[in-house]
């Protein structure tokens, strides 16, 4: 079993409009934005994060905007759901600043003994945010959001598949354990970074999700440097899982991996982090640009739209 994963580093998902996935995350989530890049694989597409002051692994959502694409079809073999974690007794808060901004599909429910507020992003997003007690994590406190109401970061991610054997398995062995079980869904939970809980549940009748806006592409784990991603890296190439070479995503070290389940996995490092090109206090405000796209970037500024803060 593995001892290297810290939890979630980050959750990576589709949107349709660059400015409108901007507005939702900075201004009714109160996140901050802590890089404006673009996908290092498609560079005509923005890669924008959201996530605290810093972008400590475990709070960072982040966005391709591919223009106009339609929307993803929910069902098995995705993540469903991405969880956020917000201070105990703030739902009241959220649900009337989501009824303010006329946000969709708020549900209040409970799960694991959790009081959570259903809601979904721009394009269908599943999410929701939790209340937790004595969550350590500093919400980004100079945003929208008072900070005795703000995100703490994430909580986990809801898993749905088609058949959880596999998925379970491949979690034990990255070092999650079994914490409970709720109708079809069993909850793996790791001493990690906060974003602790991966939620797994089974839908054998759904049909398989095809992606677009709104979905999640891939969910990333931490770990602490470069030393354990190659360890972890070797474990799982061990167990015939077909792992790719590490690759440089200028803020942090990845590595990828198809799961049973059909969900991609990545392993990312905390280093080198986001204030690697930008320091703190001006994180996410001008376009950045890895080195190998450089000399796009006249082309770039044309072609990518202008987002307004
Ligand atoms: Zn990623």
């Amino acid at each position: 079993m593995l001892t290297e994963i810290k939890g979630l580093h980050h959750v990576t998902s589709m949107a349709a409009d660059a400015q409108q996935n901007n507005d939702f995350f900075t201004r009714t989530l109160g996140l901050r934005r802590v890089k404006k890049t673009v996908n290092f694989d498609a560079p005509e597409v923005y890669h924008l994060y959201y996530g605290d002051e810093t972008g400590s692994a475990g709070t960072v959502m982040t966005y391709f905007p591919f223009p106009h694409i339609r929307r993803g079809r929910p069902g098995t073999g995705e993540v469903s759901e991405t969880l956020f974690a917000v201070p105990r007794v703030s739902l009241d808060y959220w649900k009337d600043r989501f009824a303010a901004e006329r946000v969709a599909g708020v549900q209040e429910d409970e799960r694991f003994g959790e009081k959570r507020l259903r809601f979904q992003g721009p394009d269908g997003d599943g999410f929701a945010l939790v209340e937790v007690e004595d969550d350590p994590r500093a919400p980004w406190d100079r945003g929208t959001v008072p900070a005795d109401a703000g995100v703490h970061g994430f909580r986990g991610v809801n898993l749905r598949l088609r058949d959880a054997g596999a998925t379970a398995e491949l979690l034990r062995f990255m070092g999650y354990e079994a914490a409970d079980t709720q109708g079809a869904t069993t909850r793996f939970a790791i001493a990690g970074n906060g974003a602790d809980y991966i939620d797994v549940e089974t839908l054998s009748v759904a049909e398989p999700a095809r992606q677009g806006a709104g979905s999640v592409h891939h969910v990333a784990f931490a770990v602490e440097d470069r030393a354990a991603q190659l360890r972890v890296r070797e474990a799982l190439m061990d167990t015939g899982y077909n792992v790719t070479p590490v690759i440089d995503r200028d803020y942090f070290w990845a590595i990828y991996f198809r799961t049973p389940g059909g969900v991609l996995f990545e392993i990312a490092t905390h280093e080198p982090g986001f204030d690697r090109d930008e320091d703190t206090a001006h994180l996410g405000q001008v376009l950045k640009l890895p080195q190998q796209h450089a000399h796009l970037r006249a082309q770039l500024e044309q072609l990518l739209p202008a987002i307004r803060d």
